[in-house]
């Protein structure tokens, strides 16, 4: 028998979430973000999960080829664009979009001409200081793009740095709309701006937003951007980590636990340990007292996370023995609530998921 860790896919809930999305934001088609090997849950299952989304972007080149060569049809984007030159005559061959962010991606677009048509998402810095050209700059990268006969669809793409936040200090989404405005104006051509926080918030911000395509990566994995409960806007985990007891040991007060004896009891205690460490992706800074559910039941971490191992209170359940069903996040423990108490977002803890955990697949409320 394996070791008892693993992982459940829920397809389902992913149709679900993406459905969300499409309510959120009915107007616009939908890139799922399928990065970071679709957020953990594997790129092939992605694609089937996304299934009916209108296209799907990644980062790796890879993977998007990967893609092309597993039946996906429609639409790839490559949201950092091409590393290389070279990768040039495979976005016309495979008919992959690419991001164009430097002007070195523009050069690389010019020197590599006849390759056939080629469709593009520019992008523009609009506050969050990582990729793109500034509202200044933009226009002139424009017209430059628009003079290479390859190039055919360009699509005017932004990215939010506070779009969890209507009213963030120090940069709001209203801003950098207006910044994406200013330096777009009305060049011809589809708008790409949302991310899941703006997807999320399409209906406060209504027209300003005016997107022809979002871009929802976390929401469609059951997680937020916020702080907000995934629950809040009706949205389902898609991981579900499970392991179980693997060992029981009966602790006095002044008793401690693990390495570094971080944990003392202060009374008598039954501690749980379970099949899961940080080598499979459970964040070792995560503290005592982030949540986990032993045989349905809402208990906590104690002591440090060890490499293969954790170990938790059993106090509050009653019948807690070895074999005792753990569930580290997921179904009925939002990703998003362990990543809180762990100091870190939902995101990051999918995305570690260890290659060494089973990944299965089921519905939610079975055991995969
Ligand atoms: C990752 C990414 C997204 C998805 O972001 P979420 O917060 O997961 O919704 C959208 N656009 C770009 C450019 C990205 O890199």
């Amino acid at each position: 028998m394996p070791r008892p860790l693993s992982a459940t896919i829920h397809l389902d809930s992913m149709q679900h979430n993406l459905q969300r999305a499409r309510m959120e934001a009915p107007h616009a088609n939908i890139w799922a973000v399928v990065k970071a090997n679709a957020y953990g849950h594997g790129l092939e299952r992605g694609m089937r999960g996304f299934a009916q989304a209108d296209g799907l972007a990644l980062v790796e080149t890879e993977g998007a080829l990967w893609l092309r060569q597993n039946g996906w049809n429609k639409p790839i984007l490559l949201l950092e664009g091409i590393f290389d030159a070279q990768d040039v005559p495979m976005l016309a061959e495979h008919n992959i979009n690419s991001a164009v962010h430097n002007i070195e991606q523009v050069k690389m677009l010019e020197y590599t001409r006849h390759v056939g048509p080629i469709d593009v998402h520019l992008k523009m810095n609009t506050g969050m200081n990582r990729l793109g050209f500034t509202p200044g700059e933009y226009e002139a990268a424009y017209r430059r793009l628009r003079a290479i006969p390859d190039v055919r669809h360009i699509t005017h793409m932004t990215h939010f740095a506070n779009a969890d936040e209507l009213e963030h200090p120090r940069l709001t989404i209203a801003e950098q709309v207006r910044r994406f405005k200013y330096g777009a104006g009305e060049l011809p051509g589809e708008r790409s701006l949302s991310n899941s926080g703006g997807v999320l918030h399409q209906g406060e911000l209504g027209d300003a937003l005016s997107n022809d395509w979002v871009r929802p990566g976390i929401m469609l994995y059951g997680g937020t951007p916020g702080g907000r409960s995934a629950l809040d806007y009706n949205l389902l985990p898609t991981m579900t980590l499970r392991s179980e007891v693997i060992g029981i040991q009966q602790i006095a007060a002044g008793d401690t636990v693990g390495y570094g004896s971080r944990f003392e009891a202060t009374g008598p205690m039954t501690i749980g340990v379970v099949a899961c460490g940080y080598a499979d992706g459970y964040p070792r800074h995560a503290p005592h007292g982030t949540p986990v559910i032993v045989d349905g039941v809402a208990t906590r971490l104690v002591g440090r996370v060890s490499m293969d191992m954790m170990t938790v209170d059993l106090s509050p359940i009653a019948n807690a023995r070895i074999g005792s069903k753990v569930t580290l996040w997921g179904d009925g423990l939002p990703v998003d609530e362990v990543a809180q108490a762990a100091g870190t977002i939902g995101y990051e803890l999918m995305c570690a998921l260890a290659p060494r955990v089973r990944v299965l697949e089921g519905r939610m409320g079975t055991d995969g």
